[in-house]
C-alpha cells in the first residue's frame, strides 16, 4: 500500500518567523523545534533530503537518518517515509500502480532544466516500477512567480509552457504547468494541487518572506 501527505504551516510549534510546522534544520529555526515538528508528522522514519536545486537522484536501500545530498530520492523499501521540502518549488511524489515504488522530487526552476523529474521516472523505470502515477502538492503559481525577462527567455526556450505573466503583465513563469506537460509525456498520470503557496497564508512561501520554515510531502509504502 502507498500513503502520502502533504503538510502546511499549521499545527507545529515554532516560532515567528518559521510558525509553526516547519520542517527544515537549514533555515535557522531551533533544531529540538524542528524534530518535535518533524515527529509530529504521522509517518514512518522519514528521510530528508539536504536540497541543491541539483539533477541527483538517489535510491534509498534501508532506513537511516543521515541526509542525502540530493532533488530526488525512490524507494521500495516498505515503512520509509521519502520526504521533500519546499516553500514555493513543487513538492512532486510519484508511485508506480502496483505499489511498490515511490519517490519524492524537488522541483524548482534549476530543477526543471536540470529535468530532475524525467530523471526520477526513468530510474523508477528501471528499477521495474509499472505504470507511473504522480502528484504535485502546492507551489507558487504561474501568476505569482514573476522573473526577469533572461531567465524566462531561457526557460522557456526548452518548455515553452512555462511562459506566463505576472499579476502585474510582468515575465512569469508557470512552472506546474511546465512540469506536467513533461510528466504526461513521460507517461506519468499526473494531479495537480491547485494551491499557490505565495496566496494562501497556510504555507509557507519564500517569494512572500525571505525568512520562512518549509512544509513537505511525504511518500511512503506499507
Ligand atoms: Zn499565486
Amino acid at each position: 500500500m502507498m500513503s502520502h501527505v502533504f503538510t502546511t504551516r499549521r499545527g507545529g510549534l515554532s516560532d515567528f518567523p518559521f510558525d509553526s510546522l516547519n520542517l527544515a534544520l537549514h533555515v535557522g529555526d531551533d533544531a529540538l523545534t524542528v524534530a518535535k515538528n518533524r515527529a509530529l508528522v504521522q509517518t514512518p522514519p522519514a528521510i530528508f533530503m539536504n536540497q541543491v536545486h541539483g539533477d541527483t537522484v538517489v535510491v534509498i536501500d534501508g532506513a537511516t537518518t543521515l541526509e542525502i545530498t540530493a532533488d530526488a530520492i525512490i524507494t521500495q523499501e516498505r515503512n520509509i517515509a521519502l520526504s521533500v521540502m519546499v516553500a514555493d518549488c513543487i513538492p512532486l511524489l510519484l508511485w508506480d500502480e502496483k505499489e511498490g515504488t515511490v519517490g519524492a522530487v524537488h522541483v524548482g526552476r534549476r530543477g526543471l532544466v536540470h529535468a530532475i523529474a524525467a530523471k526520477t521516472v526513468l530510474l523508477m523505470k528501471e528499477l521495474g516500477a509499472g505504470n507511473l502515477r504522480g502528484v504535485m502538492g502546492p507551489s507558487i503559481c504561474g501568476s505569482c512567480y514573476e522573473v526577469g525577462e533572461d531567465i524566462f527567455e531561457e526557460v522557456v526556450a526548452t518548455y515553452p509552457e512555462a511562459a506566463s505573466r505576472s499579476h502585474s503583465g510582468k515575465f512569469a513563469l508557470d512552472l506546474p504547468k511546465a512540469l506536467e506537460v513533461e510528466l504526461i509525456n513521460h507517461g506519468v498520470a499526473i494531479e495537480r494541487t491547485n494551491i499557490c503557496t505565495c496566496e494562501d497564508a497556510n504555507y509557507f512561501s519564500y517569494r512572500r518572506n525571505a525568512i520562512t520554515g518549509r512544509q513537505a510531502g511525504f511518500i511512503w509504502l506499507t
